[in-house]
């Protein structure tokens, strides 16, 4: 007797070890990926890129389904959180199907936040969407209230669309935390009027320092470098502020701000060691991940990806030999002498 068997379904994520949770050869579990949808953008932020970019070829970018499959694979694997950035990530088209989907996750319990890093130029027109999809929280980069200021620090940004966009998603219910780049002698004299107005409008409020990534002409990053600690103890003496317990496994430490009632971070890759906790990894357009912000260590996923269309095996084995390499930490300087940045990759490639 003879019998052929029929062709079989690929294997729907069976072996153990595509079940386990990825955990690091530090013990840190990896529960947070950060994917960067695009490296195009609307602006030209200084610190952030120059103003002719090279951007990558469109045949580079994973589609937006490969996107969805690759973070199905890091959902299976305990992944609960993921953030969509970029470049800017609403710029990227269809981009609003990759949030459906990936919404569907936070329907069934399997992810348990879906968020997004945004310049809120085109948020008026997807505020909703972006509620209906799922998504409560988002972070919108704001580093002036001055309409020509905007204009400088973002060359190609208008003030009044950034405003429109932050309206249209507090109207829709998500609740926003601004994101303010502390640059020397660019906006440091507005941080207690961002504390303020953060308080009127029920927004939290992060400043960020600034970070030696990415080369770019005429830039002397070390001339925009301010310390957070500096601006922490400014804002003290206009504002009372209360360490908080609150975490995230980033480099952020939080204060409550009494006189308002909002949270106030303060992100300080540069002269904090944040590394022990991290609990992420981010993932570029074009599929490689990165298990450090500020190393170059990178593992290549889209190989897999369209290497095996119907079998997430090889997949989920590339992702468990990139999470064995997660580097222990990273070592940012910026040294006043010194023109090339620490690592050579613009924040728009991974993202932030
Ligand atoms: N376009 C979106 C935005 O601006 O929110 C998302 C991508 S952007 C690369 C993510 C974050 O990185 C923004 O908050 C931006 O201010 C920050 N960023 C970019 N370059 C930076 C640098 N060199 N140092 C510190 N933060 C930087
Ligand atoms: Fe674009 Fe965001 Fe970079 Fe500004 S910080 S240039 S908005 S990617």
């Amino acid at each position: 007797m003879s019998f052929t068997l029929a062709p079989q379904a690929p294997a729907p994520l069976a072996a153990a070890s595509q079940n386990s949770s990825l955990v690091d050869p530090f013990g840190r579990t990896i529960s947070y990926l950060r994917i960067s949808v695009t490296d195009r953008c609307d602006f030209r932020c200084v610190y952030c890129m120059a103003e002719q970019m090279n951007f990558l070829p469109k045949a580079e970018l994973l589609t937006l389904e490969e996107m969805a499959r690759l973070s199905r694979a890091f959902i299976a694997r305990g992944v609960r959180k993921l953030r969509i950035t970029g470049g800017e990530p609403l710029v990227r088209r269809n981009v609003m199907w990759l949030f459906n989907e990936l919404g569907q996750h936070l329907k069934d319990g399997s992810l348990e936040e879906l968020t997004l890093t945004t310049n809120a130029s085109q948020l008026a027109r997807h505020a909703e969407g972006l509620a209906e999809a799922g998504v409560r929280r988002i972070n919108v980069s704001l580093d002036t209230l001055n309409a020509d200021r905007f204009a400088e620090i973002t060359r190609w940004g208008r003030l009044t669309q950034v405003m429109e966009g932050i309206a249209a998603a507090k109207a829709a219910g998500l609740k926003i935390k601004i994101n303010t780049v502390a640059l020397r002698g660019v906006n440091e004299d507005e941080f207690d009027r961002l504390v303020e107005w953060c308080g009127e409008e029920g927004h939290d409020l992060t400043f960020i320092e600034v970070m030696p990534l990415g080369e770019m002409e005429g830039a002397a990053r070390a001339d925009q470098y301010l310390p957070l600690s500096m601006v922490r103890a400014r804002l003290g003496r206009r504002w009372t502020l209360t360490e908080s317990t609150h975490r995230t496994g980033g480099p952020a430490r939080y204060f409550d701000v009494a006189e308002t009632g909002q949270r106030l971070g303060f992100i300080t890759p540069l002269t904090h060691n944040f590394c022990e906790s991290c609990n992420r990894v981010r993932l570029t357009c074009t599929g490689t991940l990165y298990m450090c912000l500020g190393q170059e260590d990178s593992a290549d996923l889209r190989g897999p990806l369209r290497a095996h269309p119907d079998d997430e095996a090889p997949l989920m084995a590339a992702i468990d030999r990139a999470i064995a390499g997660k580097p222990k930490g990273h070592d940012f300087v910026i040294e006043r002498n010194r023109t090339a940045p620490a690592v050579g990759r613009h924040m728009s490639v991974t993202g932030g």
